[in-house]
Order: C-alpha cells, then sequence, then structure tokens
C-alpha cells in the first residue's frame, strides 16, 4: 500500500533516515519502534512528504509520491500526527477538525472559517465531515469548547480528529500516548483499535510497550536510521539484534 526503497535522508553530516526498504500493508496496525533518535520521527516526515529523501523513493498505491507535496499527499489518502501536539487551541475542538478537513482542499484558515457562497456550501460539508471525525475519537460532545481547554489526553484525540477528517487511507500516529497517563493510554488504545477495526491503516510510534503489544500485527525496529528487525511483536521481541539495540544504546 505504502511502500519505500532504499530511503534515505541527510541532514548535515547526520544520516537520519538511511536504506530503509519496505512496506506498511493495508487493514493492519504497523509499529515503528526504536530507541531515542533512531530516526523514527524524521521516517514519518519522509512517508508524509514533509521532508524530502536524499535517496529512495515512496509509492502510495502504486503511485510515485517520492517528490510530492504535503498537501497531495494528504490529499491521495496519508495523514499523520506529529509528536508535539499541533492544534489551534484558541479555536473550537470543531473548527480544529474543519481545518484537517480543508487541508484536502487547500483551503486556507479564513475561507475555512468565514467563507462565503460556494465556500459556505463546502463549510457545510467541511463540518459534517470535522464531526464524523470527532465521533470516531470520541469528541462530538466537546465539539463546541475551545480546544486549549481539554486535558492533554483530549487534545491528542483533536489532533487525531485532524488528521481523520483529511479523510486518510493511511494515517501516520506519532507518539500518541506520550504525557498521558496509563488509564487514559488504554483509553486511547481502545480508540486506535477501533479505528483500525473500522477498516483504517494505522501507523504507530511509541515508547510504551503495552501499548505496542496489545495493538501491533507487525512491527518494524530503527536504529541509528536503518531497519534492523520486523516481524511480529513475538518475533521482534525475541530478536537478538533489537535487545542488543534497546540495552547497548
Ligand atoms: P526519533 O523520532 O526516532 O527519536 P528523530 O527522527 O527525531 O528520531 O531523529 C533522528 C535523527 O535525525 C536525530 O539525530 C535528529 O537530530 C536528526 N534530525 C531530525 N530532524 C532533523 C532536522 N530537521 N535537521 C537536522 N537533524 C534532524
Ligand atoms: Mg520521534
Amino acid at each position: 500500500m505504502l511502500a519505500f526503497d532504499d530511503l534515505g535522508i541527510r541532514f548535515g553530516g547526520n544520516q537520519a533516515v538511511q536504506g530503509v526498504t519496505g512496506s506498511i500493508k493495508p487493514g493492519i496496525i504497523t509499529a515503528i519502534i526504536g530507541p531515542n533518535g533512531a530516526g523514527k520521527s524524521t521516517f514519518f516526515n519522509l512517508l508524509s512528504g514533509f521532508y524530502k529523501p536524499t535517496s529512495g523513493k515512496i509509492t502510495f498505491e502504486g503511485q510515485d509520491i517520492t517528490r510530492l507535496p504535503t498537501h497531495e499527499v494528504v490529499a491521495l489518502g496519508v495523514a499523520r500526527t506529529f509528536q508535539t501536539t499541533t492544534i489551534y487551541k484558541e479555536l473550537s475542538v470543531l473548527e480544529n477538525a474543519v481545518l484537517g478537513h480543508r487541508v484536502r482542499t487547500r483551503s486556507g484558515l479564513w475561507d475555512a472559517l468565514l467563507g462565503s457562497g460556494r465556500e459556505r456550501r463546502e463549510g457545510r460539508a467541511s463540518e459534517a465531515a470535522a464531526m464524523e471525525a470527532l465521533r470516531r475519537v470520541g469528541l462530538e460532545t466537546q465539539a463546541h469548547l475551545p480546544a486549549g481547554s481539554l486535558t492533554q489526553e483530549a487534545q491528542k484525540r483533536v489532533s487525531i480528529a485532524l488528521a481523520l477528517a483529511t479523510g486518510p487511507k493511511v494515517l501516520l500516529l506519532d507518539e500518541p500516548a506520550a504525557g498521558i497517563n496509563p488509564e487514559e493510554t488504554v483509553g486511547l488504545t481502545r480508540t486506535i483499535r477501533e479505528l483500525a477495526a473500522g477498516g483504517l491503516t494505522v501507523v504507530l510510534i511509541e515508547h510504551k510497550m503495552s501499548m505496542i503489544m496489545t495493538l501491533a500485527d507487525h512491527i518494524m525496529v530503527l536504529h541509528h536510521g536503518q531497519k534492523i528487525a520486523e516481524g511480529t511483536p513475538q518475533q521482534v521481541s525475541r530478536d537478538p539484534a533489537v535487545v542488543e539495540a534497546y540495552l547497548g544504546g
């Protein structure tokens, strides 16, 4: 579905991702794990078009997306969240999700919020899509609250709704459970499982092993920018190279 071949990016002398080849299979949850600085977020930045690789190729459903700008990658159906939550705290939860939907049509902030005529009709369509995204993450009753007034965990759900509102086929989640408590992590894990059960392909970067072991169908391990292992959670947790990467740093 989403395939990468010899993917690499260098920042000055730092080869952050190197020679990564593989693919994301549709309809399952894939987890990307690896020590801090392994290149996981950079890998997401490459897949989602935020960074352009210095080597290699990315295809989505057979189409070469290696050099496409981010909004075109989003329009094709690849959406992502960021490690640090990026939502508009002054806007309502619903307005945030509407903005997610409008990324697809590339209308700006003010068009999305204040537009008239055709914009207003499209705005209603955006609002319906945005409400549906909020429902999928369990935020429909908070739709009209300022996003910044929500708990940290709910704000993470807003950022997922923003991505969902773009209508993705693949959702890339960068450490969705970072900074939330164990109880909230259980709730968020359930939500992610429901999204996947609904047919969405999910790729998840996460450090919380409990979450990975309950969610991941497939795990890919990065270390020093390279893929050192992949397989089922059982296979990967028994892999000597993985144990070495975590213990040896
Ligand atoms: P992870 O998410 O696995 O913790 P990152 O992908 O954030 O790791 O970082 C991998 C490496 O790439 C690090 O050495 C980091 O400093 C470097 N890196 C990431 N983004 C940039 C950038 N925009 N400019 C320079 N170096 C970067
Ligand atoms: Mg990271």
